[in-house]
């Protein structure tokens, strides 16, 4: 047995599980694998909470109960039932378990807002809801119940775990509280800041003095996220780069100023794998499991994958692949600027993905162009996306900006050396396939640094020439295979973090989210 598959079932003895105490967390989020999902938000939240548990911590999670989730949820039962504002009927909250894991989860059963068809965002024709306001507002009013042992559970958790801005409101719920438990807030990715327009903020009968530049007013609208980055104790991000990257004007979405001023206060964790989802040695949605020690097997898939698309079936041609969201973020429009260019190497290219019309439609027409070189699947697909990290040679990864990123790490660990922007948590994954990098066996991909067409082609070429030297390139695909981006790491560095949060949270009762909100303004550009 290879020694990837002899030690990646299991998680590593945990360096730290005897040392801290355990703290009672409850951790929410608006999606979670495999309930609900739409990105890498669903990975972390049903990863991180099951490797937090496995931290000796008690955490538990707790998600709308969309019609999706309570679908695959497994036995669910009914433990109480809430009286909130906003709804015309008790909310329910419906116990259970985090599918393959211990973790209890919790689902917060408001028909009304959540059994629905559709996304957990969008209606089935990818539309956003127009009640998102209110839907998340009562979502942050349950969890701020569950926190404060208001919702019949018996258990009060001493720190609240917050994800992006659909539950952004429950800092600040909690600043209204006595004795409230600490609260960490995440950004998963600050571009989507929830931002509704004022008449939404009235509905929702928040307090009034919250419309301020100094609480949820930002230009004129109410953000959910800016209550999340102001009431709470402390902030995280899912990379160390990306959390530099949001103090600045770049990337910093009009929060800048805000976050600087939070900076100590602002970590950045890198984000884990699943690798008992994203395994190769394991993996049963490919149709050739395969370790570095069985290279020969990856190229097996590379056959279905290009059977998969119709393209043809050439194991010699270098295949290049795409997964992900089709906006604007993860810089497509690069790699459309250069099919032109592409289509006169010996290459093929393909691409799984759904998002913006436009994108779709230029994906579209470019197999249409050269349908013996472009392959398109314009779908979400769970299965072809495990096939595409295990076919591909090379990974196509040119994002604008990319708060940590997985599926680069999924190629990394599918000996698929990612191609990628230096940003985010791409810059803190991929090691460059440069002169010394190659000599000391540390490269893992291709790095290029600003988002233009022509450096991503110099990127792709520098690929190209490595992979016609077979014996280097299989040198960086296994060294790319061993790289260990497990969730034990990640884990234990946020549990450190959650007892130096309890830490300030006790010292400190004038910390932010129990001060009055303070005066940022001239910070807020
Ligand atoms: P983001 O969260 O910005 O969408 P990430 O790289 O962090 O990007 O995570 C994306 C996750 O969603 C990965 O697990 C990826 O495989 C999955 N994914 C995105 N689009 C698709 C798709 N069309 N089909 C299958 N999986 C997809």
């Amino acid at each position: 047995m290879h020694w990837l598959d002899a030690c990646l079932p299991l998680p590593q003895p945990n360096r730290i599980q005897h040392l801290v105490p355990a703290v009672d967390i409850l951790f929410a989020s608006s999606e979670a694998h495999p309930l609900v999902k739409t990105g890498g938000l669903a990975d972390v939240s049903g990863s991180l909470p099951r490797a937090i548990k496995n931290a000796k911590q008690e955490i538990r999670l707790v998600l709308p109960a969309y019609r999706a989730a309570v679908a695959s949820a497994g036995s669910l039962n009914k433990v109480t039932e809430l009286d909130l504002p906003g709804t015309s009927a008790p909310v329910r909250i419906l116990q259970g378990r985090l599918p393959h894991t211990r973790v209890r989860l919790y689902l917060v059963d408001a028909p009304e807002y959540f059994d629905r068809p559709g996304g957990p965002y969008s209606n089935p024709e990818g539309n956003d809801w127009p009640d998102n306001a209110a839907r998340f507002a009562l979502f942050g009013r349950s969890v701020c119940e569950i926190a404060m042992n208001r919702a019949g559970l018996d258990w009060k958790p001493e720190l609240v775990h917050c994800n992006d801005w659909q539950t952004g409101l429950v800092p600040p719920l909690l600043s209204l509280e006595s004795e409230p438990p600490a609260s960490v807030f995440t950004i998963h990715n600050l571009a989507y800041q929830g931002l509704f327009g004022r008449a939404h903020f009235q509905a929702l009968d928040l307090p009034p003095q919250w419309w301020s530049m100094n609480a949820l007013e930002f230009h004129d609208q109410m953000s959910f996220i800016k209550g999340g980055l102001i009431f709470s104790d402390w902030i995280t991000t899912v990379s160390p780069t990306y959390a530099r990257e949001i103090q600045t004007a770049e990337f910093g979405c009009g929060l800048e100023g805000l976050l600087k001023q939070r900076s100590a206060r602002l970590t950045g964790i890198l984000n884990g794998v699943d690798y008992q989802v994203w395994n190769p040695g394991r993996d049963r949605l490919i149709p050739h499991a395969y370790t570095a020690r069985t290279l020969r097997l990856k190229l097996e898939n590379k056959t279905a994958l290009q059977e998969a698309f119709g393209l043809p079936v050439k194991t010699d041609v270098p295949l290049f692949g795409h997964v992900g969201r089709l906006v604007e973020q993860k810089g497509l429009d690069l790699i459309m600027e250069l099919i032109p260019e592409l289509v006169q190497r010996r290459l093929q290219l393909v691409f799984l993905g759904t998002g913006q019309p436009q994108l779709e439609q230029a994906l579209r027409q470019a197999h249409q162009r050269h349908p013996t070189k472009i392959g398109v699947r314009i779908a979400y697909d769970e299965q072809l996306a495990h096939l595409i990290e295990a076919g591909s040679d090379a990974f196509l990864m040119p994002s604008r900006f990319e708060p940590c990123g997985l599926n680069q790490l999924y190629s990394l660990r599918y000996g698929t050396p990612p191609i990628v922007r230096r940003t985010g948590g791409l810059a803190d994954s991929v090691v460059d396939a440069d002169g010394p990098s190659l000599y000391a066996h540390k490269a893992t991909g291709f790095v290029f640094d600003n988002a233009e067409p022509a450096e991503l082609l110099r990127a792709i070429d520098r690929a190209l020439n490595l992979y016609a030297q077979q014996r280097v390139w299989k040198d960086l695909i296994e060294t790319a295979m061993h790289e260990d981006f497990s969730w034990t790491r990640s884990a234990n560095d946020y549990v450190e973090l959650y007892q130096r949060v309890l830490e300030a949270h006790r010292k400190n009762r004038e910390s932010v989210h129990q001060a009055p909100p303070q005066d940022i303004s001239g910070v807020l550009i």
